[in-house]
């Protein structure tokens, strides 16, 4: 790494991740989405719609909630441990929101770490999937910011990250592919330098 980039992480390293943000305004959400029921020819007033706006600005509260939170914070809490193998939670089960339709997108990461002198708790990179999940997110950013807060936190020699998610704004409009998936990775330190390491990585991802 060289002095720039190094200077660069350890100035971001004291900034939190998101800064203090105004609550969701409920309101606001359900009177926009009574505008998009009128705005196609619905009636809102009719008892199946009558309670619709409420319930979407509250599942959006919920599906956005990840903007409230300091993904930084989860990995804080760390632990000296002489372990220098590969750290991986596979499988790590999410759902987000293309910001693209605002249509969901869900799938599996996984998370991979070399260690250099630190260790975090295994639950609190599931727990930063869900944070960097639960925002208006792109496959690929949330890949590569998945990638930078581990390195970056635990200070690893090297990090993996692979997710692979099924996007219904493919599946369900436009070209309508329903099988399609994406899978984009994200490799940092020795997992980008060292072949031998990225590939332990992916047979490890494909072990079953
Ligand atoms: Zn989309």
């Amino acid at each position: 790494m060289n002095n720039e980039t190094h200077s660069n992480s350890v100035s971001r390293k004291k900034k939190q991740e998101r800064g203090a943000r105004a609550p969701v305004d409920l309101p606001r959400i359900a009177a926009a989405v009574r505008e998009i029921l009128l705005s196609i020819g619905e009636d809102p007033d009719r008892e199946g719609l009558s309670e619709t706006p409420e319930r979407v600005a509250r599942m959006y509260q919920e599906m956005f909630a990840g903007l409230r939170t300091d993904a930084t914070v989860v990995l804080r809490k760390t632990f000296t441990e002489k372990y220098d193998e590969m750290v991986l939670v596979k499988n790590i089960g999410f759902e987000s929101m293309c910001e693209h339709h605002l249509l969901p997108f869900f799938g599996k990461a996984h998370v991979a770490y070399l260690p250099n002198g630190k260790i975090v708790g295994l639950s609190k990179l599931a727990r930063v999937v869900e944070i960097l999940s639960r925002r208006p997110q792109v496959q690929e950013r949330m890949t590569e910011e998945l990638a930078d807060l581990v390195m970056r936190e635990l200070d690893a020699r090297g990090v993996g990250v692979v997710i692979e998610a099924s996007h219904t704004c493919m599946s369900i409009r436009g070209i309508r592919k329903a099988d399609s998936k994406c899978t984009t990775s994200a490799m940092r330190g020795v997992f980008q330098t060292h072949p031998a390491t990225r590939s332990e990585f992916m047979a490890l991802i494909q072990a079953q």
